[in-house]
């Protein structure tokens, strides 16, 4: 039986699973040459998917209505016509939400599970462990001294970047949505300082005693008030690292906000937006440097694992209600 996750429906605003139908079908899946037959072993869930469920113009096509939804998966070899895998294998790529599928390999790398545990290529060696180095070195140029924030700070991407900022000499503030989390941060991961921005009345103070000399970095992965709370404490010259902004995924107008340029203006700061594939030249680097790091004990990392492929849905949905410490994975 092999079972499939389409997009039944484009969400409008905060998604459910009623946005989701699961396709269940007896077929027999025979590979030609070149071919490969995967087996999904685990699926990333990220909040960027939430983009590509709306039709709106973005840097990656949208989801077809009634077409199976496409994230990060790690998916074994089950049997392989194709010279550059072999059965028992493991690949690594973006594939469909599907339990089994056929693929030619492209875009796919084969991961080693003697030298990092699987799950570890979706998050802190993966795609999120590049979005944290890349968009912190590449455009928040931190120096020794620094005093660096982070929003989404207990999530896959925000729990590496503050831990990056810690080897990096920084000062490192994160903010997070419960208790629990704000605890992991200083006690797991290091940080000097956390927030939690569901029981701070006014994160503009908050911030401001966290941040004695000010904020010279800031990495932002939520938007939203958070991270205009943010512009009233940068510095001089402050390097704004815009990642992501899941606190508006899910609006359905155009949110109010206030007006950037002023902060921008007299603080001569930069304020500059990325996708973690402008830097896919850096990759090899950054998967050197992450597993190095990792090796030495130097960074660590947390994850959510969800089981059952039938809870992807769930899982993707448990994003937005802030249910995952670092990185969110279904584990089928
Ligand atoms: P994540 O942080 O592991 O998970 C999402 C977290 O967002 C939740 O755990 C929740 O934590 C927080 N959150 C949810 N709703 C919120 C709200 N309304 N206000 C504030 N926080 C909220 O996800 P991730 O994979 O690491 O991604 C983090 C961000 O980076 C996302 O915005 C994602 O789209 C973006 N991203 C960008 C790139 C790129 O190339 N630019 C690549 C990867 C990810 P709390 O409990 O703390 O609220």
């Amino acid at each position: 039986m092999i079972q499939t996750i389409i997009l039944k429906q484009r969400p409008v605003g905060k998604p459910s699973l009623a946005d989701f139908e699961f396709i269940k079908e007896d077929a027999d899946l025979n590979i030609e040459k070149g071919e490969m037959l995967l087996e999904a072993t685990y699926i990333s869930v990220d909040p960027y998917l939430r983009g590509r469920m709306s039709d709106a113009k973005s840097y990656v096509p949208p989801f077809e209505v009634g077409k199976p939804i496409t994230s990060g998966i790690i998916a074994k070899v089950i049997a392989s016509k194709n010279d550059k895998f072999k059965e028992g294998d493991f690949a690594s790529g973006m594939l469909n939400w599907k339990t089994q599928q056929i693929s030619k390999g492209e875009g796919l790398i084969k991961v080693d599970r003697d030298k990092a545990p699987l799950s570890a290529y979706l998050g802190i060696l993966g795609m999120t462990g590049l979005t944290a180095y890349c968009g912190l070195t590449q455009i928040g140029k931190p120096k020794a001294g620094e005093t660096l924030v982070i929003s989404g700070a207990a999530g896959a991407v925000g729990s590496v970047v503050g831990q990056i900022g810690k080897i990096l000499g920084l000062y490192v503030v994160g903010i997070a949505g419960t208790d629990e989390k704000v605890k992991m941060l200083t006690s797991k991961f290091g940080f000097d300082h956390a927030i939690n921005y569901n029981t701070t009345d006014d994160m503009r103070a908050a911030l401001r005693t966290a941040c004695p000399d000010g904020v010279d970095v800031y990495f932002d992965n939520v938007g939203g008030p958070i991270s205009d709370a943010v512009l009233f404490n940068i510095n001089k010259f402050a390097r704004m690292i815009i990642c992501g902004a899941i606190s508006v995924y899910n609006n359905t107008e155009v949110p109010k906000s206030i007006s950037v340029q002023p902060f921008l203006i007299k603080n001569s700061a930069l304020m500059q937006g990325f996708i973690v594939s402008n830097y896919a030249e850096k990759f090899p680097e950054a998967i050197k440097q992450l597993s190095t790091w990792l090796a030495e004990g130097k960074l660590t990392y947390t994850e959510t694992v969800v089981e059952g492929f039938e809870n992807t849905p769930q899982a993707f949905l448990d994003l937005f209600e802030g249910k995952n410490e670092g990185k969110m994975i279904v584990k089928v």
